[in-house]
């Protein structure tokens, strides 16, 4: 959450509670919650829960000028899109590229984050640098996608960014100039 430094400025509201933990059971729970008001990406709380006693720790994001459900669909075609996109991804997003062959799941691989293209790539790319211990076509596919990403961190290969969130939550937002090519479905969620 580095990159939150820089928005810290337009925090317009926090409070801080104490509560019970899902994990533990204990009233240890600290759920601390910002809310940003960034002329750049609108209003967003940040909340992050933490328990002192068992280590419990959940970060998520909620954007208070959603329109609903979402598909964010980009086209990354150099290195001004990987450095100056903006991601928002709730913890309740899924975020793949089928094209660049990845996919995080809802919940899964660092809950929620706010980061420039730039550091979602590095830290896929991380995350498969730590995949230990596979063979074979798995092995081969592993290599191949670490020496893709390199490529498209460095902006000489295009690919498709995706983002579903059933919640409304997550963003993407390209660098000035190019918002027109965002494209932006909205999501039948089915009822249950
Ligand atoms: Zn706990």
């Amino acid at each position: 959450m580095e990159s939150l430094e820089g928005l810290s400025s337009y925090a317009e509201g926090v409070y801080e509670v104490t509560d019970k933990c899902p994990v533990c059971g204990n009233r240890t729970l600290t759920i601390r919650g910002v809310v940003y008001n960034t002329p750049y990406f609108g209003r967003l709380l940040l909340e992050v829960m933490n328990c002192s006693t068992c280590g419990f720790r959940y970060m998520d994001i909620t954007y208070l000028d959603s329109k609903g459900p979402v598909k964010l669909t980009y086209r990354v075609t150099d290195r001004v899109d990987v450095e100056r996109t903006w991601v928002i991804r709730s913890a309740e997003a899924k975020v793949y590229s089928p094209d660049l062959g990845f996919t995080l799941a809802p919940g899964s691989a660092g809950e929620a984050m706010i980061t420039p293209l730039e550091g979602l790539i590095y830290r896929l790319i991380q995350y498969a640098e730590a995949m230990r211990g596979l063979e074979g076509e798995a092995e081969a596919r592993r290599l191949a996608f670490i020496r893709e990403a390199n490529e498209a961190l460095n902006g000489f290969r295009e690919f498709t960014l995706i983002i579903e969130d059933p919640t409304g939550n997550s963003i993407i937002k390209p660098p000035p100039g190019r918002e027109g090519r965002l494209k932006e479905d909205r999501l039948e969620v089915p009822q249950g």
